[in-house]
């Protein structure tokens, strides 16, 4: 028998209504910056035998050591067990975290992996919230909602920091990377289906993402296989197999099955999508996409912005103006949002010539992708350091300059076939 649990032990209030509270410096008692030290959070499975249900232990000195306003290490490790639990179901328990632990009165929680922020507030403290709380927030949620797969479950919480250092790169990273790679090795020909996923019809009530192996959700937390593990979890939940057997064009990625579940989970809203294409039944995109593409014709290439770029582009528009014009759920060609990680896909406007029609992206996001992005166009094209040819702010925000370096450059979209 399983027992649900509704009761969090936590000395203040749990609701979703805290899920947007900001807490400010002055505000804060301590923050946890995995920017700045090391941090993680982790989901483990274990033998049932290794796991104490319910237990949660502090390894390092409590919140209340901590002077007012200082920054330090933490990592937690939710170690769970249970007889249907499988590895792959690891990280989309680990992508709730965030939406757990925001719900917590007084506290903030954002990103993920070994790149979570946290801020916990006067208040909160004052009210006696402390490092094994977190635990006990984490070890409600998971053994609730996912009590199909989980028996037990107990939670780790590290505060210090040596041991925070020893653990973000001798545990979490080397699992993180093994993750990566087994999605890395996989393309959209290896597999028999691919996922939709309508989580963001809350906000855009027609978007549907259609999740392969070589592009992930435009949000960039949702892979094939957190897609593949959340239909597991929940088979009548968002994440729904599309078949891909019915081939209607190649070249632009699109079939018929595809089509069919677009339409139904789009209510219809939408007809058809390609997966490769930008300008010819371009997949929607909803708000969360963490870049977008765009034409620029003068260089007859595409330019891409990433969230957190505030500064032009040589389309002329900044990032929200372009987000302000693709978002919402509808078809717009030519636009396009996407994650950062499709950047370096070989299936990135394979439709339109691949990644060789990128131009242009931010300094910070291009050295993001660098490294795969050249490996990729070195396999496709044979170039060499292909990212020496993209354009930055730091070169050109306008078209016209632009233009100008990627011919000193020898950029291959400048010989390409027009786009338009
Ligand atoms: Fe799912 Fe797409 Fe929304 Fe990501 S952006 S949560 S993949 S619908
Ligand atoms: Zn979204």
């Amino acid at each position: 028998i399983k027992i649900k649990i509704t009761n969090i032990d936590i000395p203040v209030a749990f609701a979703s209504a805290f899920e947007g509270e900001i807490i400010r410096r002055g505000d804060m008692q301590v923050e946890f910056d995995g920017s700045r030290v090391d941090c993680f959070e982790l989901v483990q499975t274990k033998e049932a035998s290794e796991i104490e249900d319910h237990k949660i232990e502090v390894i390092g000195p409590d919140i209340d050591t901590f002077e007012v306003g200082s920054k330090h290490s933490i990592g937690y490790v939710v170690e769970v067990a249970g007889k249907s639990m499988q590895t792959d179901f690891e990280s989309v328990f680990e992508r709730k975290f965030h939406s757990y632990l925001n719900c917590v009165e007084g506290l903030m929680h954002t990103g993920q992996r070994d790149m979570i922020r946290i801020r916990i507030s006067k208040d909160t403290f004052n009210a006696g919230f402390r490092a094994k709380h977190i635990g006990e927030v984490l070890y409600a949620k998971v053994k609730n909602e996912f009590a199909a797969v989980v028996d037990k479950c107990q939670v780790k919480v590290y505060t210090d920091a040596e041991k925070c250092t020893e653990l973000r790169h001798n545990l979490a990273i080397p699992v993180f990377d093994k993750r990566d790679e087994r999605l890395t090795s996989m393309t959209d020909e290896s597999v028999d289906v691919y996922y939709s996923c309508i989580m963001c019809q809350a906000f855009s009530p027609s978007h549907v993402c259609v999740v392969t192996p070589e592009r992930l959700g435009l949000c960039g937390a949702v892979s094939w296989l957190d897609a593949k593990a959340t239909n597991e979890l929940d088979p009548q939940g968002p994440c729904q197999i599309i078949t891909k057997e019915k081939v209607i064009d190649e070249r632009i990625g699109e079939y018929e099955d595809v089509n069919e579940a677009v339409r139904k989970f789009s209510q219809g809203a939408l007809e058809d999508v390609s997966l490769y294409s930008i300008i010819e039944k371009p997949m929607t995109s909803c708000g969360c996409f963490e870049c977008i593409c765009g034409i620029e014709p003068l260089s007859n290439g595409v330019c891409i912005a990433n969230r957190e770029y505030a500064g032009m582009t040589p389309i002329g528009m900044t990032f929200s103006e372009l987000a302000s014009m693709t978002g919402g759920g509808v078809q717009t060609p030519g636009f396009m949002g996407h994650g950062k990680h499709f950047i370096a896909s070989k299936k990135f406007m394979k439709a339109e010539g691949g990644v060789a029609r990128i131009v242009w992206m931010p300094k910070e996001l291009k050295e993001t992708v660098a490294e795969r992005l050249n490996e990729t166009a070195k396999e496709l094209y044979g170039i060499e350091n292909f990212t020496d040819m993209i354009g930055d702010e730091t070169v050109a925000e306008d078209p016209e300059t632009l233009l100008a370096f990627l011919e000193e450059k020898g950029h291959p979209a400048l010989t390409m076939e027009p786009m338009m």
